[in-house]
């Protein structure tokens, strides 16, 4: 934790120093059980069954970039945590806060694309809020959303149920919403063809989960990556996991431009991916179905949990073996 009594950018990074302000400031002032899993989203009992409750803030600069907008990612990242929680995904609420002298065709465009991402996902926007502040408050629009959904009885997900010799898998190509983004910074002086992968991925989560009843747990590796995602699955089971490097899916052009800002692609964010564990034989079926929907076409089986300390180590092609480190604290704000 930096000396200064002030709240940084790379608080809001996803990674190390998220996760010690979240533990310092915010598990110490509300004991809750659920709370201290720091899960996608929680799981509550309710008379009538489970229901999962998760929340989240949109704050992505620019709003609109190559592949969806503000909109599209409020959606898509709160069905996402529900469905890897175990979810159906039912409603939203959303609340907006957007400045003085906002164009109205820019705020028209993106409640467009709330709604036609909410019927793409199958969830309906229930309740919701609108302020309006000035212009040295916010320099755009802002987005909040809590979603809502049933979780079926037989569901068991949780990340500290991975156990030695279980399969990891990612649903796709790594790091693509993050370098879309980037590209649109237009400081950082690059192009790239790379669009966002923001998408709900209700169909791809329901295949998986259909070829693997026994699967252990889903995250979705937003900011932080694979890294994040995989230390926090890692911390939470106490043991090893081994990813091999070379099993990663990335597009050539975000592995190119991951090497020109000097980026680790496993630490950039991803908007329409999921990772999973699984154990071994449900690994081959699961790779399978997962290869079987429009967005897990290039799904991979990357590596493994083994018995030892909580951490994450990656295999080179030629066998070298490093630490993937939980990224510390952002390498660009507002990513999502
Ligand atoms: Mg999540």
């Amino acid at each position: 934790m930096p000396q200064d009594n002030t709240i940084l950018l790379a608080h809001g990074g996803g990674g190390e120093l998220s996760g010690e302000l979240i533990r310092r400031e915010i598990l110490t002032r509300f004991k809750s059980r659920e709370l201290a899993r720091l899960a996608d989203a929680a799981v509550l009992d309710f008379p009538g069954g489970r229901l999962a409750l998760t929340t989240d803030g949109y704050v992505v600069r620019p709003l609109f970039f190559r592949g969806g907008d503000i909109g599209r990612l409020c959606v898509s990242g709160t069905v996402n945590d529900l469905l890897v929680s175990g979810a159906k995904p039912l409603y939203l609420s959303l609340g907006i806060i957007v400045r003085d002298g906002f164009p109205l065709a820019d705020f028209r465009r993106i409640l467009d694309s709330i709604a036609a991402t909410a019927a793409e996902a199958g969830v309906e926007v229930v309740t919701g809020d609108t302020k309006t502040v000035d212009h040295a408050a916010a320099d755009g629009i802002f987005l909040t959303t809590a979603g809502v959904g049933v979780v079926p009885a037989a569901s068991h997900l949780d990340y500290a149920a991975a156990r030695d010799g279980d399969a990891v898998l990612v649903s796709g190509t790594m790091g693509d919403h993050g370098v879309a983004i980037m590209a649109e910074r237009e400081q950082l002086g690059f192009s790239s063809p790379v669009e966002s992968d923001v998408a709900p991925l209700n169909d791809v989560v329901a295949a998986l989960l259909a070829a693997a009843p026994g699967a252990r747990c889903l995250k979705d590796p937003t900011r932080g990556g694979l890294a994040a995602a995989l230390n926090e699955i890692a911390r939470a089971c106490g043991r090893t996991m081994v990813i091999e490097e070379a099993h990663v899916p990335v597009r050539e052009a975000v592995a190119g431009a991951c090497d020109l800002l000097g980026l680790d692609v496993l630490a950039v964010a991803n908007e329409g991916k999921i990772v999973a564990v699984v154990p071994a034989a449900e690994a081959e079926a699961t790779l399978a179905a997962l290869r079987g929907t429009p967005r897990g076409r290039e799904a991979a089986i990357i590596g493994r949990v083994q018995d030892g300390p909580a951490r994450v180590i990656g295999v080179s092609a030629l066998g070298g073996q490093r630490i993937i480190e939980m990224p510390y604290g952002e390498e660009l704000p507002r990513i999502c």
